[in-house]
């Protein structure tokens, strides 16, 4: 079982309650153990012996400071939805382009595929994982009973998969490089809350112990 590598690895020679506890498995090499996460101090971090994998990190604060990124991605994805993200100037007539009218210039040109694809994935999918994230974290920090949490959350590490913010400023920037030849182009406020979008919510997800939610719905239900 490799338990006593398993309690050494662990920081701080935290005392792990062997045998107590939950199974956990390696998510990488199916090697199972079983401790118990709730005895671990904040910073810990458990390892799997054979394989190095990391199986369970104690995180400060959990659900103060995944809610607290996760309510500044809901204002900075409001903010980048309402306002233009880009002014171009060329010739005397300036245009902007929001995300939206984006997608409906896609689908006015018959590229209805990719503007599913970049609706779908820059405003659908960060919407619901933003929604996803306050429905189970707000219930649990402030011990508030609702429906199904468990599986909404499955759905929110699900839907992880499928956002993809990072790649859609990658193009932007992109585009800005090839556009700044032949027009002005003016960042606007919009472009600046999707930066922030993308860095909002990697904390969101890096700040969560998924493992502690699981434990406390688990409690809960
Ligand atoms: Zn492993």
């Amino acid at each position: 079982m490799g338990c006593k590598t398993l309690e050494r690895q662990a920081k701080n020679q935290t005392d792990l309650a062997m045998d107590q506890g939950n199974w956990v498995i390696c998510p990488d090499c199916d090697q199972l153990y079983r401790f118990s996460a709730d005895t671990l101090s904040v910073g810990d971090k458990v390892t799997c012996s054979r394989c190095g994998a990391l199986l369970s990190q104690k995180k400060a604060d959990t659900y103060n400071r995944a809610l607290a990124y996760t309510l500044t991605s809901l204002v900075l994805f409001i903010i980048a939805n309402s306002f233009p993200l880009l002014t171009l100037k060329m010739g005397g007539r300036e245009q902007a382009s929001a995300l939206f009218t984006g997608v409906q210039a896609m689908a006015e040109l018959g590229m209805w595929d990719l503007a599913v694809l970049v609706f779908a994935t820059t405003i659908l999918v960060p919407l619901l994982q933003i929604l996803g994230m306050l429905f189970v974290l707000m219930p649990l920090r402030f011990n508030i009973h609702v429906g199904r949490p468990a599986l909404i959350f499955r759905i929110v590490k699900y839907l992880a998969h499928w956002g993809m913010v990072e790649v859609f400023m990658l193009g932007v920037l992109a585009a800005i490089v090839k556009l700044i030849s032949m027009a002005e182009v003016v960042p606007n406020i919009a472009l600046f809350a999707f930066a922030g979008l993308m860095f909002t919510s990697a904390a969101a997800s890096s700040s969560l112990d998924s493992g502690a939610v699981w434990r406390q719905l688990d409690r809960s239900s």
